[in-house]
């Protein structure tokens, strides 16, 4: 029995060495002064000493130095309280650390106090534990610091249950106050259909993004997200997750793109010229909506010739080989395109479709052009007019001149007391020539500046025509004479058809000048006038066999003051007022007038008028056709507001013989009494310039009463003209004038 209580404590001490030995922990065990009296292989393998090196080793050798100072206060309490268990860093022997558990126990074995402590290397589980915590550290880093937020919402309620820093701050909640709400609570009204049906979708496993939707911040504001979400697990539980992107800068973006999309749209839309966009190959790859309307959308991809020149091929001075290139930029016209318009092509290389290509900026300039060259044209013919006005001015003081002189130096030898009675004649003779001829000279400035005023007026008279051409034959007759060349006529209708509508006085002298430069530039041969039908046009002609005129001039010698610059006709007297006045009385007509001539052969002048034939011919009495002899078939009462003597006297005396009752007003306040006074008045010769009441204020104040009564003003200034009109005028006679005139402008009014 012994023996086998014996064997039993042996096999037991065996059983507890094994254990004690290959025990997993470290097993160390100190006597009570803490040196080593037995280790397990756990602990010589956890501190890396040989049992050898360990027993006898004091314990705090194996412990880190801070905790080393601990150990007598350590052993106090185990020693009181029989056990401690406590975490430490432990020293290996090369010196490195690893952390362990442990328990310590105070035993008695045979009476004596030993310490047995048992460890356990928890390094492992330190640095698992650790992993853990960082991981969940960086996991929280980066779920706070996305830049988008992030919610996660429960399948059934809906309610959030995790939410980062973003989507606080997106929303202005804390991420409690998220935590106590539903997905409905964070979008507007409107939105909640279409939430709750991305929402389902995406329970029913499939990924969403929703774009552009409307949710609302803490304070009700509103902006813009889009949503991606997909449907998580968790610990048994279904979640939504969902990342929110804040849309506001990329919409704000969008907004911009689509203003500036919009203007760029509308200038192309507005600008007034054509755009078009042509690749590499000529290829039209874009046009504006000016050239669409022209060519319609069609013209897209056709090639630059065919739309723009109908051309088969590559224009030869087609610009594409240089404007095609970026940087370069040109403007050219091109002429004879779209219906021979021309146009102001500017043109740049630019990329369009990620391909080289070139912009045109085609503007009409057709109209501009024409301006251009109409204004060049006006520029030209005012340097002409100022030219010609200088010579005209520097012509017309020698043509004044020359009779002038001859006037004054003729008056002061009548004074002369032996000269004979012929000799006077011929000095009184001289002196009144000389004076028709300055008076001509006036005349035709008068008319020109009538004539330039716009105030010349059209009678519409009968006009016997042949008798007219007679008369006119006859008063040429004595210069026909006097120059040696014959003077034919030639009516072109019988006399009973020639009765026309026209006006007499403009016809007359328009006949009178061309008969007057016939004679004047012609030596020797004839001269021929009339007129002959041409359709509905009577055409007048007067040729001649005189200097004649270059081609280059037939145009220019109806421009005023124009004289031909030949030292031959400058020989000649004139203004170069006489065929401005014929044109602008036949174009007053109604009709043309043109030349035609060859040098040293001679010219003929036709002009055109409408053929007018008078319904009542008989009534033309030939005898009122003759200028000088005119009388008013029943007698006219005339009131001359003159206060001048001598120019009454003159009126008066051209006024006999006319069949005219003629009364005197010495200023204009006896005018205006006589004329009220008298209803038997038929007209008033009105001067201008008169003491105590001037010619237009007695006019003016006549016009009170009677608007109807002819008032023609006599002046000496013809720029008084539009004053005269404008004071209830009816016409006037510029000073001087002589007998003809006088009664063809009353007869006009009358
Ligand atoms: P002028 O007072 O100089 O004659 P016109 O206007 O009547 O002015 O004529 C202009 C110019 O036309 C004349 O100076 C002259 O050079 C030319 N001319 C006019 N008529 C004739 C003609 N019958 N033969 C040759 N040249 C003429």
């Amino acid at each position: 029995m012994k023996l086998k209580n014996i064997l039993k404590r042996k096999l037991l001490e065996g059983h507890y060495e094994q254990l004690f030995k290959y025990a997993n922990d470290i097993i160390i065990i100190q006597d009570s002064d803490l040196k080593i009296v037995d280790v397990n292989n756990r602990a010589l393998e956890a501190y890396g000493y040989t049992s050898k090196e360990m027993l006898g080793m004091d314990i705090s050798l194996l412990l880190a130095p801070s905790i080393r100072e601990q150990i007598p206060e350590l052993k106090k309490y185990l020693d009181e309280v029989g056990t401690v268990f406590f975490v430490t860093t432990r020293i290996r022997k090369d010196g490195s650390e690893f952390q362990s558990e442990v328990s310590v126990r105070k035993i008695e074995i045979a009476g004596k106090k030993y310490y047995q402590s048992i460890g356990r290397d928890i390094t492992k589980r330190e640095e698992g534990a650790k992993a853990l915590r960082e991981a969940e550290l960086k996991f929280r880093t980066i779920f706070d610091n996305a830049t988008d937020g992030i919610l996660l919402a429960q399948e059934g309620s809906r309610n959030f249950f995790l939410a980062n820093k973003r989507i606080c701050e997106m929303l202005g909640y804390t991420q409690e106050e998220i935590c106590n709400l539903n997905v409905n609570d964070i979008h507007p009204k409107e939105a909640l259909p279409y939430v709750s049906e991305q929402f389902d979708k995406q329970l029913r496993g499939e990924t969403s993004i929703a774009l552009d939707i409307p949710i609302q911040r803490k304070d009700r504001t509103t902006f813009y997200v889009d949503i991606n979400s997909s449907p998580i697990s968790f610990e048994g539980e279904k979640y939504l997750l969902g990342i929110f992107r804040d849309i506001t800068e990329r919409k704000k973006a969008e907004e911009k793109l689509r203003e500036s999309y919009t203007f760029s749209d509308s200038i192309l839309k507005t600008i007034p010229f054509g755009m078009d966009i042509v690749d590499e190959s000529g290829t039209v790859l874009f046009l504006n909506d000016n050239l669409n309307r022209l060519f319609g959308k069609e013209a897209i991809g056709k090639k630059c010739w065919e739309l723009f020149r109908d051309n088969k091929t590559q224009c030869s001075d087609c610009p594409l080989s240089r404007g095609i290139n970026i940087g370069e930029t040109e403007v050219y016209e091109s002429h004879g395109v779209l219906g021979n318009r021309i146009f102001e092509i500017h043109h740049s290389g630019m990329i369009y479709e990620g391909k080289k290509a070139m912009l045109e900026i085609i503007q009409d300039i057709t109209d501009r052009k024409k301006d251009e060259e109409e204004l060049l044209l006006a520029k030209a013919k005012a340097e002409e007019n100022d030219r010609l006005k200088t010579a005209f001015l520097n012509n017309i003081s020698h043509e004044i001149r020359t009779p002038m002189n001859a006037i004054v130096g003729f008056c002061s030898l009548l004074n002369e007391p032996d000269i004979d009675s012929s000799t006077r004649q011929s000095y009184i003779d001289t002196i009144i020539n000389s004076s028709d001829h300055l008076l001509s000279i006036i005349t035709d400035i008068i008319h020109i500046s009538n004539i330039e005023a716009n105030i010349v007026k059209i009678s519409r008279d009968e006009i016997h025509l042949n008798s007219l051409i007679k008369s006119l034959s006859e008063q040429f007759l004595p210069l026909s004479n006097e120059k040696n060349i014959s003077l034919i006529s030639k009516p072109g209708l019988s006399d009973m058809d020639s009765v026309i509508n026209s006006d007499r006085t403009k016809l007359i002298q328009i006949i009178s000048n061309l008969l007057n430069n016939a004679f004047k530039f012609t030596h020797k041969g004839q001269i021929k006038f009339g007129y002959k039908v041409k359709g509905k046009l009577l055409e007048f002609f007067v040729s001649d066999t005189g200097l004649g005129i270059l081609e280059e001039n037939n145009q220019k010698i109806f421009d005023r003051f124009y004289q031909v610059e030949d030292p031959v006709t400058q020989l000649y007297e004139g203004t170069g007022l006489g065929l401005t006045i014929c044109k602008a009385y036949v174009e007053l007509l109604g009709g043309e007038i043109r030349v035609t001539s060859t040098p040293g052969v001679g010219s003929t002048f036709y002009f055109t008028l409408p053929f007018e034939k008078s319904a009542d011919k008989v009534k033309i009495a030939l005898s009122s056709m003759k200028q000088t002899g005119f009388i008013f078939p029943e007698k006219k009462k005339i009131l001359v507001a003159e206060d001048i003597d001598s120019n009454f006297k003159l009126i008066e005396y051209f006024l006999s013989g006319a069949n005219v009752d003629v009364m005197r007003a010495s200023n204009g306040k006896e005018a205006v009494k006589k004329c009220l006074a008298d209803h038997t008045i038929d007209m008033v010769l009105m001067d201008i310039k008169m003491p105590i009441m001037d010619g237009y204020e007695a006019t003016k104040v006549i016009r009170e009463t009677d608007k109807n009564i002819p008032i023609i003003a006599e002046t000496a200034y013809p720029d008084n003209v539009i004053k005269v009109i404008d004071n209830g005028c009816s016409g006037i006679i510029t000073k001087p004038f002589n007998k003809e005139e006088l009664l063809y402008t009353i007869k006009e009014f009358i």
